[in-house]
Parts: structure tokens; sequence; C-alpha cells
């Protein structure tokens, strides 16, 4: 049966448990409890073993030979692409362009799509919630043509204020690019209702998936946004692959990002014919294994089911609550209604920095500082950093309880 369709009744933990090999290690003499998720997942046997079966098999450079190899594997990797426009239900596999990851389908659109409808006194529109990769791009877009940047105000449960937002917009607005799901707080954001309202306005909207991709079905027609952005790495797949979505009007308008070989249709010493979407924005020998193996990726996750993977993560991250709640001296920093599995938080009177080397020595990993977020930290929240841990379906509610313990121990030992 096609893996699409195949969808699992509900996860078994122990079993899909021993699809990751990586959760059997011990760090300082403890089973690992890995609560970096956010920063990127760990990788199934499916995905390890089609790295390897690429390279055994079919490797070979895409869309040039002619010979057997190159045709499997241009084959693999465009099967790969239509995977990848089901998985996110866009129309057409021109409008799915494969990138390193979410920075650079970002700085993808910035440098294009950006240079093209961003003028001077014209004003760009963000959020004070982006991870940099949603924000430097646009700082140096707006400083290089004398544009505005603003940012949606964040309020102190870590939601954007929607009205605020509404009084932003006017006949400057040329682009919107909000995160959909917050990498430091975990907010999941009205990203419909974002674009619903720039559309009103004929103002595009990027939407950086980066976060969302892991954790909730993405349909791009449904959501109507103009680009969306997301990463290999986060959702199970390899690292150096992701995927930039473009309404194909807008990638036809748009000049190449990088030139070389394979975005070209022809060249002369005089000039070049660009190749037709989405080869245009893929200059180079691209990351094929990546590529290929980022669909295999995509079969993992439709195998478990977005609703499996969402209803496991709810009940982890209810189970961390409840725990949190009862320890005392703890700032929970992003208490949005709609969130993912996320908990960044502060020990009162602890260095964040300090909490997360003294739990790796318990085995836990968790991720501490700016989370690429410096701004939202440092200048709106007004923190050195908070401490973050990320849930994934295969976490257990035992290593949430060693995380928990591993808390009262941290605050035993520096309070
Ligand atoms: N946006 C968000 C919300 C993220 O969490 C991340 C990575 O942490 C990125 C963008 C950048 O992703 P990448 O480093 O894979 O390009």
């Amino acid at each position: 049966m096609d893996a699409h369709t195949s969808n699992i009744e509900s996860i078994d933990i122990t079993k899909i448990r021993e699809e990751f090999p990586i959760l059997l290690r011990k760090i300082s003499g403890q089973p690992i409890a890995y609560f970096d998720n956010a920063a990127t997942s760990q990788k199934p046997l499916s995905v390890i073993n089609a790295i390897s079966e690429y390279y055994e098999t079919i490797n070979s450079n895409v869309h040039r030979g002619i010979h057997t190899l190159s045709e499997e594997a241009t084959e693999a990797y465009e099967n790969s692409r239509e995977k990848v426009r089901r998985f996110i239900n866009a129309q057409s596999s021109g409008e799915i362009v494969f990138t390193k990851g979410t920075t650079d389908g970002i700085n993808l659109v910035a440098s294009s799509f950006g240079t093209n409808v961003v003028g001077e006194g014209d004003e760009v529109i963000i959020s004070e919630m982006e991870h940099h990769s949603n924000l430097v791009p646009w700082q140096n877009l707006c400083e290089s043509r004398r544009a505005k940047l603003k940012y949606i105000p964040v309020n102190d449960k870590g939601e954007l204020m929607m009205d605020e937002f509404r009084t932003m917009i006017n006949e400057k607005t040329k682009l919107i690019s909000v995160v959909y799901v917050s990498n430091s707080l975990g907010t999941v954001n009205p990203i419909s209702e974002i674009i619903e309202i720039a559309h009103s306005f004929n103002i595009p909207v990027l939407v950086d998936a980066a976060q969302a991709a892991p954790h909730m079905k993405i349909d791009v027609s449904t959501l109507d946004c103009d680009f969306l952005a997301f990463s290999g790495h986060k959702m199970y797949g390899p690292t150096g692959i992701g995927i930039l979505y473009g309404k194909e009007k807008h990638l036809e308008s748009m000049p190449p990002y990088q030139f070389g070989g394979e975005m070209i249709k022809s060249v002369t010493y005089d000039n070049t014919v660009f190749n037709v979407l989405p080869y245009k924005f893929e200059a180079g020998t691209p990351n094929i294994a990546g590529a290929i193996v980022l669909g295999t990726a995509v079969d993992f996750m439709e195998r478990l089911g977005h609703e499996n993977i969402h209803n496991r993560e709810m009940e982890l991250l209810a189970h961390a609550n409840k725990l949190f709640s009862e320890i005392g001296d703890i700032r929970i920093i992003g208490t949005a209604e709609n969130k993912t599995s996320l908990i960044s938080f502060i020990i009162n009177g602890i260095h964040p920095y300090d909490t997360g080397s003294i739990l790796d020595n318990f085995g836990i990993a968790v991720r501490t500082g700016f989370h690429c977020t410096q701004p939202l930290i440092e200048q709106r929240f007004k923190l050195p950093g908070t401490v973050r841990a990320s849930f994934a379906f295969y976490n257990t509610f035992e290593e949430i309880d060693r995380l928990a313990a591993g808390i009262r121990k941290v605050k035993s030992m520096l309070l």
C-alpha cells in the first residue's frame, strides 16, 4: 500500500523508538533524553538507510546524463519533489524549489522577490518573534532599499497582537513575512487570519514554517500563502535540504537568485535564457541525496500520521506543564493558548546556561540562550536567555519525569 494512505492508528512508542538508533545512546552514563528537537530532530532508520542506499545504488548527477544511473537519480529526485508537493498540497511541482533549508528559502525570496517589490520609502512587516533567518534578510533588504521594517508586537503570553497588526498595514506595505510556529515560545500564530488580512490589501505573505512542518499538516492551497519555507532536518529528514514553496505567478516574475548550471535553458557568449520553474532557482548540482531522502522523511511522517503526532505531542506537553507547575521558582516564557510541544523557561535566580549544563550531566539535552531570536528574548522579554525543552512524539513521559527531577536538582544545587 502507498505510504501516503497507510497511516497507523496510534503510535506504538516503544516500537517507533526502535527506529531511532540514536535514542539508545548514553550521555554521562544515562540514557539520553533528547529535548532539542526544535533545533533538529533525530532521524529514523528509513531516512538513515535511504542515504546510503542512494550512494550505493543510483549516485549520479541529475538532469544531465542519458545514462541509466543519471536517469534513475533524476527520477528519484523528481519523485521526491512530487511527494513534497502532495505533502503541502501545492498546485504544481514547479512551485516546489529545493533549497538548503528555511534560511536559504527566505534569503531567496528577500533577494529576488524583495528586490523586485520593495523600493525606497516602502515597508515590510515581520513580527517581534522572528528567528534571525526571518529577520536579518529583511533588515538587510530594507537597509539597502531605504525601506522601513516594522514588527508586529508580541504580548506577555507570547502571542502576536493582532489589533496592532491591523493598524500597521498601509499603502506602503509591500510584503509580510511571519513565523507559523515560534521556535522560542512554541506559539502557533493565526497564520490564516494574517494571510486573509494581508490579501485584503493585496499584500503577499511569506510563512516561515520551519517549526510547523514537524508538528502539523501544512496546506498551502488552503492557507493561500504566497511563499512558505521549511527545513528537512527538523522533520526527521537530513540536514542541508529544505523547501521553498512559491506561487507560480510570483516565481515566474522573479529573477534567479543564483546563476550557473541547471538554471539555464540556453547560453551564448552574449546572453542566457533561463530555465523553467523550478529549475530557474536551482543553480548548480543540488543536494541530490538530501532531496531524495526528504521524500523518505515525508513517507515516515505520513506513515505516522499528523493527527497521531499531534495527539502524542500534546499529551507530552500537558504532562510537562503539570510537572513544571508543581516545581516552583519557574517562569515559563510563552503561555499562548495555541502552542506546539515546547516549553521555554527560566528558573528564577539561575542562569539558563547553568541549568542546561547541569541537565546535560544527567543525560538531558535542552537548548539554552536566545534560540536565534535575540531581539525577542533580550529586548522584548528582557532576559539573558531561556532554557528550551522541545518535545517530539518519540519522547516519553518517563523522560519528562527525569527533566522535572533534573530541574529540582539544579534548584537544590544552585539556589
Ligand atoms: N525559522 C525558524 C522558526 C526556526 O526555528 C529555524 C531553525 O531553528 C529557522 C527558521 C532556520 O532554519 P534552518 O537553520 O534549517 O535554515
